[in-house]
């Protein structure tokens, strides 16, 4: 039996059969991947997937059939302490849910595990504001996924006015410009500067930042629109 060892984060737990779960992890080396638990809704089991989900850690598998069962698992960062906090813990599910979907996407798995390990790093270890959090990363998987919005300028005529924030032009545009444009929306130069920051920084300086929380909301409130009409999904 070959057993095969790989390094993920548990994004999604479901029931299989009476006493079976079956695990979606993000891997590092293997892209998205299903994992079986055999007994993993038997409350004594050792490897219950109650104490999987949201976990970073190696996995130990092996292949039976073309399917991954599980045979033991060293967890890293287990995120415990999201359990203690229930708008912390629906966030967290929240991304998990974005992260699976955006996965089917993306060519590029290895950017999107770290921009959610690093989320759910400052969600429970740096304690980050839900406003902010929510604005990092959803702004920074577009970023990922080759969806960036452009911020800045008039995306439509290239000059300097970028007052107004286009969700389905996909960035800021120009008074203008913003007449053929029917969801245009007026964005302060301090919300366009952190959704710049956001997008053009290090993976790992995504959350080394401040500004005001009215600007994380107006952040997120418009990247939750671009992600509606360019990902049709709804957050
Ligand atoms: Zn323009």
């Amino acid at each position: 039996m070959n057993l095969i060892k790989t390094r993920g984060l548990v994004l999604k737990s479901i029931s299989y059969g009476e006493y079976d779960k079956i695990l979606t992890v993000l891997t590092q080396e293997s892209g998205k991947i299903s994992v079986m638990v055999k007994g993993g809704k038997s409350i004594n089991h050792g490897k219950s997937s109650q104490t999987l989900l949201f976990s970073y850690g190696d996995y130990i598998l092996y292949d039976k059939g073309g399917m991954y069962i599980l045979s033991s698992a060293e967890v890293i960062e287990s995120f415990y302490d999201l359990t203690k906090d229930l708008d912390k813990l629906n966030l967290a599910s929240e991304i998990l849910q974005f992260i699976n979907f955006t996965c089917d996407e993306s060519e590029d798995l290895g950017d999107l595990l770290r921009v959610t390990l690093n989320t759910l790093y400052a969600l429970v270890h740096y304690n980050k504001s839900l406003a902010m959090v929510k604005a990092v990363f959803y702004t920074k998987t577009c970023e990922c996924l080759g969806l960036s919005p452009i911020v800045g300028m008039c995306m439509e005529c290239g000059c300097t006015d970028s007052g107004r924030f286009s969700p389905s032009f996909g960035g800021t545009i120009c008074t203008e410009c913003a007449l053929e444009c029917p969801d245009a929306i007026p964005i302060m130069p301090q919300t366009a500067q952190v959704m710049e920051y956001i997008l053009n920084c290090d993976i790992k300086k995504m959350f080394s930042f401040k500004a005001e929380e009215e600007d994380f909301a107006n952040v997120y409130m418009l990247i939750k629109e671009f992600i509606k009409i360019h990902l049709d999904y709804e957050i």
